[in-house]
Order: structure tokens, then C-alpha cells, then sequence
């Protein structure tokens, strides 16, 4: 039996997470975590009796202990609650499925607990990669990737050796502004950009996917996941999604990894790596496919990947300012506070005003985004 703590259940991966739990009778949960959403939770809780249950907000957790008194789950909030969730004693492998940095405590806390870890949370790997992936050898856990286009590379270099690798090919699908031009993303709405043409996912990672800082935070991933460097990681758009990345050894031949843009594959194999296990859904159907075409990304326009490049090879804590300063600017949007278009521009502004810390360690990324924060308000 594998046992689980779900940190994030209530979002996109979490819920699909849950859904593999509810396929596989050797997964068990033995502790969930959400930010505010108490009717989920509730359900999930009474559904698979985790032994703890954490919520972010300390006002709705005093609420859910009062819902489900009739439990023996316990309750608890806030920071200190998220990483006792993470810690869990009983709990294997901990899936860091909540959205931005948030996520990079309850991470370490479970690795230093010694939970393997399934990486949905990128922000954790872009702003502390450089802490996260020593942290992970010296303490013997996995990370095993989530995201599709890193568990589409895992499963390519099972193929060969790492010594033999040449490059990492990420795809794109290019999000739905993949053809627009700069004009007609003036007046860009949150709706417009809401609507991914191909995957189906939480708010933050929709609009990142738009504005292509989404495959600029996957490069840096990608880098500290595989160790390899900026200049062997390629990016390019696959408006289909159907290859969901591909890698190069040195002698040219190239691996994909292909299948129809569904998460709970990637979400399954980081749970049962190496077993390629049993799940349903659509098969890929090469006859009604007919073709899968390729294009540059078009980052003149859509500069969030030249922007999360450039971060990510400043290095030290200019990746957590990319980082921050984008968490900062979608909130921003969706709150219809800017323009889609300023996302860049406040990303830019605050690389800009930036001086670059070498090698932060952990109190100084959560310092750096405080930073961050701090001067975009000031702006
Ligand atoms: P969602 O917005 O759908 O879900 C986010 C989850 O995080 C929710 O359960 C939310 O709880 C929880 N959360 C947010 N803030 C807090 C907090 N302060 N404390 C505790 N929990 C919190 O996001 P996704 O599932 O789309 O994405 C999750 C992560 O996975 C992101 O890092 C994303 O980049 C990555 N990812 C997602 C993919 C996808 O297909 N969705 C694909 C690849 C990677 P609540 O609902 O209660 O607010």
C-alpha cells in the first residue's frame, strides 16, 4: 500500500490525484490539504478518511472542524498546518499539487521527513531548485515529475543514459494566443485568456500557459529535474499537444513521448514509476489526428519565455523574481486590476530593479518574494 498526502486536493492535479486513488486500491490518503475550499475538502475527506486535513485559511479551518466533529480527522491551519500535512508519519510519497510558492516549505518539510515527492508545484523547482535537488540526493527521496512535458522526458530517458543525452526538446502547445498579434492582444480579456485550446487546468497555470511564462517556468524545471544546462533545453510549439516533449542523444535519434493531453497519465506514472499501469480514457487515433505539425514559439510577442530564460540563466534569486513578479501580475489580471499585456511589462520592471543575490538560501527566496511583492505594490 502506498500511502498519500495530497497537498492541494481541491485544485486541478489535486482532485485527478484523487481520482487515481479512487482506481488503484493500493494508494491510500492519509492527509489533504487545500487553501480555502471547505465544501471539497469536506467531501473528499468523508470519502477517504484522511488522518490529517489542513486549510490555509485560518478562519475556515475552525469552520471544517466544527463540519466534521463527527470525524476523527484531524484539523489543522496556516503554514504550520500545510507542513505537518506534508510530514504526515504514516504518509510515502507527498504530491505538491498547490500552486506557487507557497509550496516550497511543505516540500522540504516532507523531504526532510523523508517522503518521496510527485512535483506538480513548479515554483517550488524554479525559485529553489538550486536548494531542493541537493536537498533530494543528500536525503535519498525522489522527485518524480507531474508535469506532463517532464514526466514526457522521464519516460524518454528510460531509454538510454544520462551521459549519452544531448538535449531535452520541450513542446508547447502554444496557449490560445499562440497566432495573435500584439494589437490583438491589447485588449485581451481574463475570459479570452482562460481558454486553453487543449488542457483543462487551475486559473494561475491557464493565463501562464497564455502568456508563455508557463513553458519558461518548465525550462528552468527542467533544468534542476534533469541537470542540464539552459543551452541544451529547446523549446517548440506542437499546437496538437500531443507529443508532450521529446529528448536527443548525442548519436541524433530522437524519443517522444505521445498521448491525448490528459494529466492523470502523468499524475499516475509519477504515483507507480517505472509500471506503466491500466487507465482509461481516449486513445490517441493517428487516422483522425492526420497531422502533427511543429512552429517556432513566437516569443516576440509572447515574452514569457525569453523573459524566464533570461531569469534562469542570471541565476541566484532572479529566478524568484520572475517568479514572484508573475505569481504577482496574473493575480493582477484575473482581478482585472491590468492588462494582459502588462504581466510582462511588471515582470520586466521588477527583473529590472533587481539586485541579483548569488546562491540565496531559503530564508532569502522567501525574502526575495516578499521583495517582490512589496515593490510591484509600491509601483
Ligand atoms: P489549482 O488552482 O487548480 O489548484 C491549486 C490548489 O492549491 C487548490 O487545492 C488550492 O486550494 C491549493 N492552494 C492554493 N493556495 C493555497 C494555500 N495558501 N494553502 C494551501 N493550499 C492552497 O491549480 P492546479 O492544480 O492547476 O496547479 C497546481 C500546481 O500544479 C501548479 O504549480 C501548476 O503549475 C502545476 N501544474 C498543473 C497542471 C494542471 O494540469 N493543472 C499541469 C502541470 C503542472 P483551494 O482550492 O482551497 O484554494
Amino acid at each position: 500500500m502506498k500511502y498519500l498526502s495530497v497537498i492541494g486536493s481541491t485544485g486541478s492535479i489535486g482532485t485527478q490525484t484523487l481520482d487515481i486513488v479512487r482506481s488503484n486500491q493500493d494508494l491510500s490518503v492519509t492527509a489533504l490539504a487545500a487553501g480555502k475550499n471547505i465544501d471539497l475538502l469536506e467531501q473528499q475527506i468523508r470519502e477517504f478518511q484522511p488522518k490529517i486535513a489542513a486549510v490555509y485559511d485560518e478562519a475556515r479551518a475552525s469552520e471544517l472542524k466544527l463540519r466534521i466533529k463527527d470525524l476523527d480527522t484531524k484539523v489543522v491551519s496556516g503554514m504550520d498546518g500545510l507542513l505537518e500535512a506534508a510530514s504526515e508519519p504514516s504518509c510515502s510519497v507527498v504530491v505538491t499539487a498547490i500552486v506557487g510558492m507557497i509550496g516550497i516549505r511543505p516540500t522540504i518539510a516532507a523531504m526532510r521527513a523523508g517522503k518521496d515527492i510527485a512535483l506538480a508545484n513548479k515554483e517550488t523547482l524554479v525559485t529553489a531548485g538550486h536548494i531542493i535537488m541537493p536537498m533530494a540526493k543528500e536525503l535519498g527521496v525522489k522527485i518524480y515529475p507531474v508535469d506532463s512535458e517532464h514526466s514526457a522526458i522521464f519516460q524518454c530517458l528510460q531509454s538510454g543514459e544520462q551521459k549519452d543525452l544531448d538535449s531535452l526538446i520541450i513542446t508547447a502547445s502554444g496557449g490560445p494566443f499562440r497566432n495573435k498579434t500584439l494589437e490583438e492582444l491589447q485588449n485581451v480579456t481574463v475570459e479570452d485568456a482562460l481558454k486553453h485550446p487543449n488542457w483543462s487546468m487551475g486559473r494561475k497555470i491557464t493565463i501562464d500557459s497564455a502568456t508563455l511564462v508557463n513553458k519558461g517556468l518548465e525550462v528552468i524545471e527542467a533544468k534542476w529535474l534533469f541537470d542540464v544546462d539552459f543551452d541544451r533545453i529547446h523549446v517548440v510549439v506542437q499546437p496538437q499537444s500531443v507529443i508532450h516533449s521529446m529528448i536527443q542523444y548525442q548519436d541524433g535519434s530522437v524519443i517522444a513521448q505521445l498521448g491525448t493531453p490528459d494529466m492523470k497519465l502523468p499524475i499516475q506514472y509519477a504515483l507507480f514509476y517505472p509500471e506503466h499501469r491500466p487507465l482509461a480514457g481516449e486513445r490517441l487515433d493517428f487516422a483522425a489526428l492526420k497531422e502533427i505539425s511543429f512552429q517556432e514559439p513566437p516569443v516576440d510577442v509572447l515574452r514569457g519565455l525569453p523573459l524566464a530564460c533570461k531569469a534562469g540563466k542570471m541565476g541566484g534569486s532572479m529566478p524568484t523574481v520572475f517568479n514572484a513578479a508573475n505569481e504577482k501580475a496574473v493575480d493582477l489580471f484575473l482581478n482585472r486590476k491590468i492588462k494582459f499585456l502588462d504581466i510582462y511589462d511588471i515582470i520586466e520592471d521588477t527583473m529590472e530593479a533587481h539586485k541579483i543575490q548569488k546562491d540565496p538560501s531559503l530564508e532569502e527566496v522567501l525574502e526575495t518574494e516578499q521583495w517582490v511583492y512589496e515593490h510591484i505594490e509600491s509601483r
